[in-house]
């Protein structure tokens, strides 16, 4: 465990040192839980976005995109239940005075009591070796069954309290459980209260027509109130979906874990629009489709799972997240929900205003039902970054999937005389219209190579004194570091083979 923090800290430092992710406002000391991109971290964001709004708009004919405001309608947050019901329980510690989520503090508890049942788990494993039967010894071990015993049932009251809202047995099943504050070690507990994680400002010049709005806490409200503006001016038939890309805030209570969960972040949604009754197909469809993209990525298919939720919100009729083996655990990087007709219809009763669709072939009217998908661009780029990263004796590299590279290749004269340099520019002439290129002529050409690793660079283009006889270069591979002689000409199809995005894309359709 020791070890996979360290290796999350060396990620967070290699974000910083190599330009891929800056603490916002470090001059100032920073600001808690907003970042800001550096110059290879906006290009491997911008590559992320990339791969997702064009396997959204190009492979599906029947999925257009939109951008829609960051301020919208307040009444809008008010149908949507974000009002009334974004909320975290939070508590705060009197000794530490630190706030955390009452429901992350239970939620680790429960945690805490399975590692111990595996640990007794693995223990046993190694003591019996070939022999060992796991279900035989969970099942038996009076050890352990006191454990699950504790387990289940602190599981099943936190569920009842979350569920109905109730935030003093919240408080209560901490206390009993004596959940103690990981800084200050004590029980000093506030009481539990809820928070709403939007935020609210002002919209308006002077002091009586000013409006409170908020900074939308997701994208995905800005599709469905656009619903039938696509739909009729795109002459859309269901099924069909809108996709958007945007920013979202949040207030978090507790910022951890760097930029998974930051207070300024971007989300990627599509909702897809479907006839009611055909959507858990199409939630199933969905599945699989947007498994398959980050699979097709190749950061290895044992590093994801699904996570299908148990507690539904009241709108839901089925729920998903795809989860990511990140250094501290599985983690949910998107989100895929079947919600019903219940958005379109909130913004019908609100907006008093008809939101449905007239199907031609059906010959009817009705409130279209919808599949979201919901991902965000900051946690994928963790994913991204945390299942590149390695470090060994040698070298620090990123083997970043190829398409999604800041740079593409960098493009190196062996000494910085004798018409290499010319050369080497000539080159980057003829390749930087289709790809990311880097010069780069200063230090020895070893060393070139290490700072085009830790950024991810798939290609190193060496240009020698034989290029100039014979118009070949050497081509390093970052990942295999194997070095082959390959004419200039054969370039574009080389780099373009394994790093354009339409290779990636073509691998989804196959
Ligand atoms: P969590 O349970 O981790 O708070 P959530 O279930 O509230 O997430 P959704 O509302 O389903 O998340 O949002 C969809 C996606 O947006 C998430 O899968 C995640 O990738 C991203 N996301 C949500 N909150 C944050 C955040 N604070 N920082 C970065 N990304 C976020």
């Amino acid at each position: 465990m020791a070890q996979k923090e360290d290796v999350f800290k060396k990620i967070v430092s290699h974000c910083k040192e190599y330009g891929f992710v800056f603490p916002s406002s470090e001059l100032y000391d920073g600001l808690g839980a907003v970042y800001d991109y550096g110059q290879m971290g906006v290009e491997l964001k911008n590559n992320i976005k990339r791969y997702w709004w064009e396997a959204m708009t190009l492979l599906h004919s029947n999925i257009v995109g939109i951008d829609s405001a960051v301020f919208m309608h307040p009444t809008i947050w008010k149908a949507s239940g974000h009002v009334d019901a974004f909320n975290d329980p939070l508590i705060d510690n009197r000794d530490s005075k630190k706030r955390y989520r009452a429901d992350v503090l239970i939620e680790d508890e429960i945690a805490k009591i399975d590692d111990k049942i595996n640990a007794e788990v693995e223990k046993a494993a190694k003591r019996f070796g070939e022999s060992f039967d796991e279900a035989m010894f969970r099942q038996t071990n009076a050890r352990v069954l006191e454990r699950q015993a504790k387990r289940d049932e602190l599981h099943s009251r936190f569920e009842k309290a979350m569920n109905a809202n109730d935030l003093d047995e919240l408080k209560q099943i901490i206390l009993d459980y004596e959940i103690v504050d990981p800084i200050s070690g004590t029980k000093n507990w506030t009481d539990v209260r809820q928070f709403n994680l939007m935020f609210k400002t002002q919209m308006g010049s002077s002091s009586d027509n000013t409006m409170d709005v908020y900074l939308r806490p997701e994208t995905a409200q800005g599709i469905f109130v656009n619903f039938l503006n696509v739909q009729k001016t795109g002459r859309m038939r269901i099924p069909f979906g809108i996709a958007q890309i945007g920013k979202a805030f949040r207030n978090e209570i507790v910022a951890r874990q760097f930029i998974f969960r930051m207070r300024e972040f971007e989300q990627m949604e599509m909702q897809f629009f479907v006839r009611p009754g055909e959507e858990l197909e199409w939630f199933n469809k969905w599945k699989e489709t947007r498994l398959a993209w980050h699979k097709a990525l190749g950061m290895g298919d044992e590093k994801y799972r699904f996570h299908d939720h148990e507690k539904l919100a009241h709108y839901a009729n089925a729920a998903t997240d795809i989860e990511f083996q990140m250094p501290f655990g599985f983690k949910e990087v998107e989100g895929i929900h079947s919600r019903t007709n219940f958005d379109l219809s909130q913004h019908e009763k609100f907006s008093g205003k008809k939101v449905q669709y007239f199907d031609p072939e059906l010959n009817q009217s009705y409130t279209p039902f919808v599949i979201e998908t919901s991902i965000g661009v900051d946690r994928m780029f963790l994913s991204v970054m945390c299942s590149s990263f390695e470090e060994n004796e040698t070298r620090v590299v990123l083997h970043l999937p190829k398409p999604l590279a800041p740079v593409k290749c960098a493009i190196l004269p062996l000494v910085k005389k004798d018409g290499m340099p010319e050369k080497a520019m000539e080159i980057m002439q003829a390749l930087k219209y289709d790809f990311a290129c880097q010069y780069d002529e200063k230090d020895s050409v070893g060393k070139r190579y290490r700072r085009q690793d830790a950024i991810g660079t798939p290609y190193c283009i060496t240009v020698d004194g034989q290029t100039l006889e014979d118009n070949t270069v050497t081509l390093r591979d970052r990942d295999t570091m194997e070095q082959t002689r390959v004419a200039i000409d054969e370039l574009p199809a080389i780099i373009g083979r394994e790093c354009s995005l339409n290779s990636l894309l073509k691998k989804l359709e196959a």
